[in-house]
């Protein structure tokens, strides 16, 4: 546990929500929708550096209408989960690297970043009082949402001097409701996600907020999910929505996967980054490349490419099995089914994470039992 953080429990006499609420709300959490009784906060101003980090009932904020992230944007995010695994213990799993990625993205945008002793000790906190909110089960967990924003008061455009950190969490069941069933993907070719030198690596609220039109073009031409272009060529694919992605070639055991190479504008996922190792543990042959929609319409056609899966922490492994886009019209992959490698990619990465297998790359880390 890090002990470097002391955070101030301010939630004695908080009404807690009651055993009989929670649990018809774990029956069926779906995603984002409830939250748990607390939250973690602390703030960062230049005289102070970060202080008052706090556990405080979960409620709503008082700012005053000029705080400067309402405005300008400089706000990112953080998910990561926490799992109960059947011995009673509770783990989340790679908080470090998400902890890095988050002084990154701070960097970025030109913010405070918050140290990774405190951003793991948060978690240690929040997860250890609201401990009760973490599903069982095998697809179940506590998803975490730690994120920043500019407090500063005032609308003079340059880099905030005052910071808050805020993490809450929330129960989530399986991402997509029904089931690990192929999504449909829209390549988006008239609007772009991110572009060399912009803020692509960054997961910052503002690259949500420019996907959202896209989205809702894929959502009209009856698709599930935007799938970006590089800004430049609009040739090589880069992300899906808010995951990375993966190609299968071959199959049975020639079968070997590639991935878009982190080129500054996708966002590295940590998904993405474990999956390269579990790949290989299975025997699974792993590069970082580059593919365009013309290749991909080709190699699906001639079967080259036997599979797509898109990976995040949210929906951990999801398949792909229509492609629809203006220039190279719709096509399926793995005639629209869940393909093998793709399951037995998701069910390794979900045993390690539900702990049903030994962690052998001590990927997980304990917060509670
Ligand atoms: C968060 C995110 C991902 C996935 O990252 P993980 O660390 O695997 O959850 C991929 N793409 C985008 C755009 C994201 O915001």
């Amino acid at each position: 546990m890090s002990q470097l953080w002391q955070i101030e429990d301010k939630t004695s006499g908080a009404t807690r929500q009651t055993d009989v609420r929670r649990e018809e709300i774990l029956a069926n959490p779906g995603f984002g929708k409830f939250f748990t009784d607390s939250m973690v906060t602390a703030d960062w101003d230049a005289e102070n550096g970060w202080h008052d980090a706090q556990l405080l009932p979960y409620g709503p904020l008082v700012l005053d209408p000029a705080t400067n992230f309402m405005h300008y944007g400089q706000a990112i995010f953080e998910g990561l989960k926490a799992y109960l695994h059947e011995n009673g213990t509770i783990k989340t799993f790679r908080p470090f690297e998400n902890a890095r990625r988050f002084e990154r993205s701070a960097r970025r945008l030109a913010m405070a970043e918050v140290p990774e002793e405190l951003f793991v000790a948060s978690i240690e906190k929040l997860v250890e009082r609201d401990q009760y909110w973490v599903p069982s089960g095998r697809e179940r967990s506590l998803y975490l949402r730690p994120f920043l924003i500019s407090t500063e008061i005032g609308l003079g455009v340059r880099p905030a001097n005052a910071y808050k950190y805020i993490l809450i969490a929330s129960p989530a069941g399986a991402y997509f409701s029904g089931g690990v069933n192929p999504v449909s993907v829209w390549i988006s070719d008239d609007y772009v996600r991110a572009a060399p030198g912009g803020t692509g690596e960054a997961k910052c609220a503002g690259n949500y907020a420019a996907s959202l039109l896209a989205q809702a073009e894929a959502t009209a031409h009856g698709c599930d999910q935007v799938v970006w272009l590089d800004a430049v060529d609009r040739q090589r694919i880069e992300e899906m929505g808010g995951m990375n992605l993966y190609f299968v070639y071959g199959a049975g055991d020639s079968a070997r996967i590639m991935t878009p190479r982190l080129s500054g504008s996708l966002l590295p996922g940590i998904t993405r980054d474990s999956l390269l190792t579990v790949a290989a543990d299975l025997g699974i042959g792993v590069t970082e490349g580059e593919i365009t929609v013309d290749e991909l319409k080709s190699g699906c056609e001639s079967g080259e490419i036997s599979e797509v899966f898109a990976c995040g922490t949210a929906a951990v492994i999801t398949p792909v099995g229509t492609v629809k886009s203006r220039l190279a019209g719709s096509f399926e992959v793995s005639g629209g089914k869940t393909g093998s490698v793709t399951l037995a990619l998701r069910d390794a990465l979900l045993d390690i994470q539900s702990g049903s297998v030994p962690d052998r790359h001590n990927w997980m880390h304990a917060l509670v039992g």
